[in-house]
C-alpha cells in the first residue's frame, strides 16, 4: 500500500500585508513557532526550526539580512546569500511560511523610531560592533509585531543576542516567549556559523581552538575545589590555549559575564552561573563562541 507522506506546502510572503494575512487566518488557539534568520542556512539554524515544528502547530521562518545590525567595514555586502537552497531546506522541514522581505519593505524610507538597548553598547560585543544590538533588537521587535508568534527560538551561539531579546520582551511587554536552543557544532567542536565559509582550509582546522579555550576557562571554575574562581584566572586559562595556535591573529575579548544581563563579573561561581564568551580572529575571519558555567544553564534554558 502506498504510504502518503503529508508534506506541508511552503508559502512565501515577500511583503508585510501577506505575512499578516497568513497569521490572521490562523486560529488564535493554535501556537506559532518563529525562527528569524539571515539565511545561508546550516544545521544550527535547522535545529531551531526542527524544534519549532515539534513544539508548535505552525512554523514561520524569516530570511532577512538586516543591514542595520552591520557597522561600516563589516561584511554586509559579502554576507553569504543562498536563498533558493535555503527555501529547499525549509520545504524539507515542513515549515509553513517563510517571510522574505526586502530592505525597503522593512524599513521604508525614513524611519524615526528604533529600539536602543543602551547598556548593551557597553558590553564587549557591543563595543566591538557599535550598531549590532540596536539593529538586532529593532529588527526582532519589528518581526515580532509583523509575525505575532507564540514562541520564538534563538541559538545559544549568539548568547548576548539571546539574553538581550529575552530582556526586551520582558521590558517592553511583548507577548512572545523567547527560547534558547543549544549551539550546534562541527565534529571538532567549531560552532556552526554562516560565516565559517570565509575560512580557508588551514584556518578552518585552527578554528576549533576557540571552544577548547572556552572549555579551559569553564574547567578552571567548575573543577576548582570551591566551585568559584576569579575571572582573571578563567580568562588566563583561555588565553594560554589560544596562544598555542599561530593562526589566531587577534583576541578581541574574552568575557566572564552574568547570565542575566551580560554585565562583567570579577569572580564566577557555579551557584550563580556565568557566561564565558570570546571573539577572536583566525586570519581575517571573526569568530564568536560561548559556554555556560554552572547554574547559567538553568537560567538560560529554564531547566
Ligand atoms: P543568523 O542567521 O546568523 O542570524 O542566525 C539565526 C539564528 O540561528 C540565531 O538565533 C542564531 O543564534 C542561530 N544559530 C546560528 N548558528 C547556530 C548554531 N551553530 N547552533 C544553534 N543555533 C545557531
Amino acid at each position: 500500500m502506498l504510504q502518503m507522506v503529508q508534506k506541508r506546502f511552503l508559502q512565501i510572503a515577500r511583503n508585510i500585508p501577506e505575512m499578516r494575512q497568513f497569521r490572521n487566518n490562523l486560529e488564535r488557539s493554535k501556537t506559532v513557532g518563529f525562527v528569524p534568520t539571515m539565511g545561508a542556512l546550516h544545521s544550527g539554524h535547522l535545529s531551531l526550526i526542527e524544534r519549532a515544528t515539534k513544539e508548535n502547530d505552525f512554523v514561520i521562518a524569516s530570511i532577512f539580512v538586516n543591514p542595520t545590525q552591520f557597522s561600516a567595514g563589516e561584511d554586509l555586502d559579502k554576507y553569504p546569500r543562498t536563498v533558493e537552497k535555503d527555501l529547499e531546506m525549509l520545504r524539507s522541514l515542513n515549515v509553513n511560511y517563510v517571510f522574505l522581505p526586502s530592505t525597503s519593505e522593512i524599513y521604508g524610507t525614513n524611519p524615526l523610531c528604533h529600539v536602543e538597548p543602551a547598556a548593551f553598547s557597553k558590553i564587549y560585543e557591543g563595543a566591538k560592533r557599535p550598531n549590532f544590538f540596536s539593529g538586532v533588537a529593532t529588527i526582532v521587535c519589528k518581526l515580532f509585531n509583523i509575525v505575532q508568534p507564540t514562541v520564538s527560538y534563538f541559538g545559544q551561539k549568539d548568547i548576548s543576542q539571546f539574553i538581550l531579546l529575552r530582556r526586551m520582551v520582558d521590558d517592553l511587554n511583548i507577548p512572545v516567549i523567547v527560547k534558547a536552543s543549544p549551539t550546534l557544532r562541527e565534529a571538532d567542536g567549531l560552532a556552526m556559523s554562516s560565516r565559517n565559509v570565509y575560512l580557508n582550509e588551514k584556518e578552518r582546522v585552527a578554528s576549533s581552538i576557540l571552544v577548547k579555550a572556552l572549555q579551559a576557562a569553564v574547567d578552571t571554575c567548575e573543577l576548582s575545589s570551591t566551585g568559584s574562581t576569579s575571572s582573571t584566572e578563567m580568562i588566563d586559562a583561555a588565553r594560554n590555549i589560544l596562544a598555542q595556535e599561530p593562526l589566531v591573529s587577534e583576541i578581541q575579548y574574552i568575557s566572564v559575564a552574568s547570565p542575566h544581563d551580560m554585565s562583567e563579573l570579577s569572580t564566577a561561581n557555579t551557584q550563580d552561573g556565568a557566561v564565558i564568551s570570546a571573539a577572536i580572529k583566525v586570519g581575517s575571519v571573526r569568530l564568536i563562541d560561548n559556554l555556560l558555567v554552572g547554574q547559567a544553564k538553568k537560567i538560560i534554558y529554564g531547566f
